[in-house]
Parts: structure tokens; sequence; C-alpha cells
């Protein structure tokens, strides 16, 4: 049995992917101590692992990342991320005295996780809830800057050295180069989708491992009303949790597209006011709702491509109509879209009626359903959480944890 060190992002897109992993590892005997914020405790404590609580500043980050997000100012939430990093790896370091860990996981957009490691001597392994690199997200994204501009840019470069000093001179360790901060690497970095998915593999060499979706009974205990969908057409809706406030306009226009069908249409909205919305008596509007249950009732879905919920619609057949905002999610939506799994419309040109057409048509058309089967057999062959555990062993082999343990 080892003692392992994981520290998450909070939010749903990162959590949720890691609590299949997590209840591996624990069935397997590792013993998991797992960081977070509150607001993921009872899921997190569902898999055996331990809880920790980051506490109020990791928050701050959750908030600062939606509101960077609206406000389209990548280098802003870089920054926030160099500070938020410095601060929480001398908390967590105070919170984990005295236990040894054997080896540390952390989501790629956690770099303290990264920071952390190498205080313990310990091997990283990164999670990977967004698998493209930056490279490839700035290729396609909202972002007016590239890649090289925000490693050169002033503000950026001053404070990634002044952090970069600080924890050199404390701890003789480096903070991840500043290109790496929201994406940090590991000694072994596991993806949650199939390598067919991956555009271009010469991004990702062998220490990428590409582990299939998050397939996994996340027993969340949401009270929702699956009666009204039963032996209905179910359209389901929804935007993620992190982009899904950058432009209201868009729940206008999912109200008018399906407003007056006859289906019952399921929408998330998390943390949206909807209180000055219109809303149709078709809709079922929730701040969060459990997808992948309501996943088995639609017939066809719109969605933001978040890399969680792209998995979940295939995983579940469900044919859909992608509206990408931001992230990685431009790449996930090209992606389905050039494996014919999906139809993608442009955010800011879009109409109910064009919607309406596009939702009709995947539904209509079984070539979608067809690339859907497909695409969903390579995400079965490609193993899963066992195979993410199998990987995780095998490093420690390589690694040569045995009984010994790093204690800080
Ligand atoms: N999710 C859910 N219910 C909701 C909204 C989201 O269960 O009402 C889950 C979804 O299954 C996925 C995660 O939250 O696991 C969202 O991750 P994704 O990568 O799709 O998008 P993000 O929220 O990170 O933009």
């Amino acid at each position: 049995m080892s003692k392992v060190l994981f520290m998450n992002f909070p939010a749903y897109g990162h959590v949720n992917p890691t609590l299949g992993l997590v209840d591996e590892l624990v069935k397997r005997g590792e013993e998991v101590y797992y960081f977070c914020t509150d607001e993921f405790k009872e899921s997190i404590e569902k898999t055996g692992a331990k809880f920790i609580s980051y506490g109020e500043r990791m928050s701050a980050l959750k908030n600062a990342n939606r509101k960077g997000r609206k406000d389209k100012s990548h280098g802003k939430i870089i920054i926030k991320c160099i500070d938020i990093a410095e601060h929480e790896v001398e908390d967590i370091l105070n919170k984990i005295k005295g236990i040894k860990f054997d080896y540390a996981i952390y989501d790629s957009m956690f770099c303290a996780g990264n920071i952390i490691a190498q205080i313990l001597k310990i091997p990283s392994i990164s999670s990977l809830a967004v698998f493209a690199t930056i490279k490839e997200v700035m290729k396609m994204q909202y972002s007016p800057v590239t890649e090289i501009e925000i490693e050169n840019d002033p503000t950026i470069f001053k404070a990634h050295n002044e952090a970069n000093d600080r924890i050199e001179k404390k701890y003789s360790v480096n903070m991840p180069k500043i290109s790496q901060i929201m994406s940090c690497r590991g000694d072994l970095n596991i993806a949650y989708t199939a390598k067919e998915f991956v555009a271009n593999m010469e991004y990702y060499d062998d220490s990428f491992k590409f582990i299939g979706p998050p397939i996994y009974n996340r027993h969340e205990n949401l009270d929702f009303p699956f009666e009204k969908l039963e032996n209905k057409k179910v359209i389901y809706i929804s935007l993620g949790t992190v982009f899904n406030n950058t432009n209201s306009d868009l729940y206008k226009i999912f109200f008018e597209a399906f407003g007056d069908s006859d289906a019952v249409v399921v929408m998330s909205a998390y943390n949206i006011d909807m209180s000055n919305f219109n809303i149709p008596k078709n809709f079922i509007v929730r701040n969060y709702v459990p997808q992948t249950e309501i996943l088995k009732y639609a017939d066809a879905a719109v969605t933001h491509a978040g890399m969680n919920s792209t998995s979940d619609l295939i995983y579940n057949k469900v044919p859909f109509v992608a509206i990408p905002i931001g992230a990685d999610q431009l790449y996930m939506a090209a992606r389905a879209k050039e494996l014919g799994t999906a139809i993608v419309l442009n955010k800011d040109k879009l109409t109910a009626k064009e919607l309406r057409e596009s939702v009709e048509k995947v539904m209509a058309d079984a070539s979608y359903i067809n690339n859907i089967e497909k695409v969903k057999e390579f995400f079965r062959e490609a193993g899963g959480y066992k195979r993410g555990v199998d990987e995780i062993f095998k490093l420690k082999i390589e690694k040569g944890i045995k009984d010994y343990a790093c204690e800080y």
C-alpha cells in the first residue's frame, strides 16, 4: 500500500474525471489523501479517499477563473495561478506535516502540485482534465495572444520570476515554466480520453496515457423529476460549469429555439441567475443536474464541448450540437466534427433557427450515431480507470516505490 497525495483544481470538470481513478486506487489498496475545496468533499469521500480542504484561497481561484474567462484575460488568470500556487505550497506542506507520501497526483492546472512533488522528491503524476496542449488550444481559441507573447509578457514574467526566486530560496526547487503554469506535466500524464480523439499525437510523448473517458457512477444524490422524461422526446442543454456565464444571450436563443417544441428540454445553468428570463413551460432548468443519468433519456444534446461532457455524450450515444466557448472546447468540438459525431456552431453568430435545425439534423441523420458508436468503441479499448491504475503501478515499479515513503 502506498500513500498518495492528490491535489486537484476545484472545478467539476477537473474533479469528476478523477473520482473513478481514485476509487480504483483505493480498491487496489492505496491510501489517498485528496486536497480540494469543500464543495467537492462529499463526492471525494465517497471514493474512499481522505478529504483535506484547501481553505478559502482556492475557492477564490475558482471564482477568478470564472470571472477571468468572462474578461477574456488569460494573463490575469496565469498571474492569479502563480500567486495561489506559491501560497498553497506552504499551506499544503503545513497540512501534511508528519505524513509520508510515496507519490503525488495533481491536476495539470494546479502547478503547486508539481512544486510539492519536487520538494518531497516523490514521483509525480499529472491528471489532464484538459489534455490539449496550450499550443493547440491557443491556436483555436478566443485568446488574442499566443503562447510566446504570454511567455514574454512583462507583467507575467515579473510575477513568475519573483515567485520562482522565493520558491527556489525556500525549497531549492523551481516553479514550472510560464507555459506550463496552467498545463503542468508529471513523470506520468493521464488523460481521460482515447488517443483516437487526439488530433495530433506529435505533442504527446510516451509518458502520456490516454485511458478513455471518465465513466463512473458518482453516486450524486441529486433530486430530479425523472418521471417527466419517461416516454418523451428529451433534449439536454449544458454549457458546463466554467464558461457558461460568458454570454447570457445564448440562454435566450435556447429558449427561443426549443420553447415551442414537443420535447422536454433539460437545461443545466450553473450559477446563472435565471430570474430575468422567461422560461418556457417545457424546460426544466436547474443549477446542476445529474448529467450522466439524464443522458440515458436524451434524444439529442446541445453542449459547450467540455472534455467530460463530450465523452459523456458519446458514451451515452446521444447525438449532439456543439457550441464551444473557450479553452479546449474549440479543440474538442473540432475533433468531434472531424470524427463525424457532431455539428459545430459559432456562438457569436448563433440563431434559434440554425440551432433548432442542427439539432433536428443530428437526430435524423443516422451517420452521427454510427460515428458516435465507432468512437465509443475506441473509448472502450482505451482501458478506463483500471488501465490508469495499472500505469500508475508501473511507474511505482520503475521508481522503486515499495515500502519506503518520504516525509516532509
Ligand atoms: N455536470 C453535471 N451536471 C451539470 C453540469 C455539469 O453532472 O449540470 C458534470 C459533467 O458530467 C462533467 C462536468 O460536470 O463531469 C463538466 O465538465 P466539462 O469538462 O464537460 O465542462 P466544464 O464544466 O469543465 O466546462
